[in-house]
């Protein structure tokens, strides 16, 4: 489960989610929840070897072979991946590569297709 903010009205903590809004029972303020959605710094923005933002869902190609941790197999050039998920850390990027299994790369060794 994440974390949901408290009521930026009233400062509640009892915030619940109902679909894209975030509700406060205490003071009926809602709010959008698209600021908090995702686990990544707001206003963060993830870009690809050509500097182009990246975005959840996106579908990118690999830009160099990139070796697999703990195997021998390589992720060739050009592979590409469907529906990437941005997360934060050193390696940005979620995502399932077919053959492969979920893996994780960097940002900056992926184009945007
Ligand atoms: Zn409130």
């Amino acid at each position: 489960m994440r974390q949901l903010p408290p009521c930026p009205q009233c400062g509640s903590q009892y915030t619940y989610e109902d679909m894209t809004m975030l509700v406060c029972p205490e003071c009926a303020h809602e709010w959008a929840a698209d600021a908090v959605d995702e686990g990544i710094d707001e206003g963060r923005v993830i870009t690809d070897a050509n500097g182009n933002p990246l975005q959840d869902g996106d579908t990118v190609s690999v830009t160099k072979d990139l070796k697999i941790k703990g195997s021998s197999s390589v992720i060739k050039v050009g592979t590409k991946v469907k529906n990437i998920r941005l997360i934060d850390g050193d390696h940005d990027i979620d995502c399932k590569i077919e053959g492969v299994g979920a893996m994780k790369l960097k940002s900056e060794f992926v184009k945007k297709v």
